[in-house]
């Protein structure tokens, strides 16, 4: 097989690039979605070793005293995010190209570790307004939690011009399409 890429979807949180790097996953069985470490609360929908890793505090310490992670953010006020080296092996070893779906910075630290190899594209809402509107549906978050995530994701639109590609979540069947062509035409290269 050719040499193995690595895919990052990055956005501000409620862009839409979750239900993106899931289609994709469905599309095309050469991706294997790199399932991060984190220390947050599962969500109900969400299954702990396929969503994410879902660990304690000291549990992620003690993998970042141990060198464990390609990269690790704490993306909000004491809830730990990382990718683990022992995961991009994993998918590499199952001979897949490895898909992320993590935040802004961590969409740089990839770039930097992988730099020939990584596509980064950032999924980007309509409008600020519209994105501020998903988070509020969402109701999966206490208020004082919505505001940070809101906070937060006013400062990363700002990160647009560091990736490779911008990809605008208006129509989102027209989003899918043009994200399946710009996996392929990266892996085509
Ligand atoms: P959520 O809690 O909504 O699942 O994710 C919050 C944010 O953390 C999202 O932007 C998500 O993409 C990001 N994220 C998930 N996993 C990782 C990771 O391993 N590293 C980094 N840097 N961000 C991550």
């Amino acid at each position: 097989m050719q040499k193995k890429k690595l895919i990052v979807f990055t956005a501000p949180s409620g862009a839409g690039k979750t239900t993106i790097v899931k289609h994709l996953l469905k599309k095309f069985s050469f991706l294997g979605f790199s399932i991060s470490a984190t220390t947050r609360q599962k969500r109900d929908h969400e299954t702990d070793g396929l969503d994410y890793y879902f660990i304690s505090l000291d549990q992620f310490r003690e993998k970042l005293e141990n060198k464990a992670f390609v990269e690790w953010e704490e993306v909000y006020d004491n809830q730990y995010y990382g990718t683990l080296k022992s995961e991009v092996e994993r998918v590499w070893d199952l001979g897949k190209h490895i898909i992320f779906d993590i935040d802004v910075k961590g969409a740089v630290s990839i770039k930097n570790a992988y730099p020939e190899d990584t596509l980064v594209i950032f999924v980007k809402p309509p409008s600020p307004e519209i994105l501020f509107e998903r988070l509020r549906n969402r109701k999966t978050e206490s208020a004082e939690s919505l505001q940070k995530r809101i906070a937060r994701a006013a400062r990363e639109l700002t990160f647009e011009d560091r990736f490779d590609a911008v990809l605008v979540n208006n129509v989102l069947e027209e989003t899918l399409i043009k994200a399946e062509n710009l996996v392929l035409e990266f892996l085509n290269k």
